[in-house]
């Protein structure tokens, strides 16, 4: 067994809620739901600002309309989802040869190995950052020496605030 692995999970953050925003950016700031709009919709995505309402994801959107009436509630596009992903997907393929996509906003990336080079978090932070500034989507990420423990630490590093495990 490698001695040093070191594991990247990236997410990104309240990911269907940032493309609606980037697309349509008088969202900003605003609660937003996207997700099912007829009587058994459900929410897929919240932003923070519903939460403190005790909105969150997987709940019945006829329900978070009435924890959060102020909500500007978006039934969303699949297919642009899937572009920004694709998107991501290509910036994170072109850094990191081994990585694994987990979900359409979730991505495993095995740095074991980098740091004889240049350090994995400074590899993993400025990958953030190219992320960021590329697609103009918020993402955080967990480092450490598995999966598991990578992807605890990574909504704790949310929402911009990065954990580093050891
Ligand atoms: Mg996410």
């Amino acid at each position: 067994m490698e001695k040093n692995k070191a594991i990247l999970h990236l997410d990104l953050d309240t990911f269907f809620v940032s493309v609606e925003r980037k697309l349509h950016p008088e969202l900003n700031n605003r609660p937003v739901l996207v997700g099912g709009l007829g009587d058994r919709g459900v929410v897929a995505a919240c932003s923070y600002e519903t939460r403190r309402y005790g909105v969150h994801s997987g709940m019945a959107m006829k329900v978070a309309r009435q924890l959060c009436p102020a909500a500007t509630i978006i039934k969303g596009e699949t297919t642009t989802y899937s572009k920004y992903s694709n998107e991501v997907t290509e910036i994170i393929q072109n850094k990191v040869p081994a990585f694994e996509k987990a979900s359409i906003d979730e991505f495993y990336a095995d740095l074991t190995g980098m740091d004889r080079f240049f350090g994995t978090y400074q590899f993993a932070t400025e990958l953030r950052k190219e992320i960021i500034r590329e697609s103009g989507l918020p993402i955080s990420f967990g480092l450490s020496r598995n999966k598991v423990v990578s992807k605890i630490a990574t909504p704790r590093a949310r929402p911009s605030l990065i954990i580093k495990s050891s």
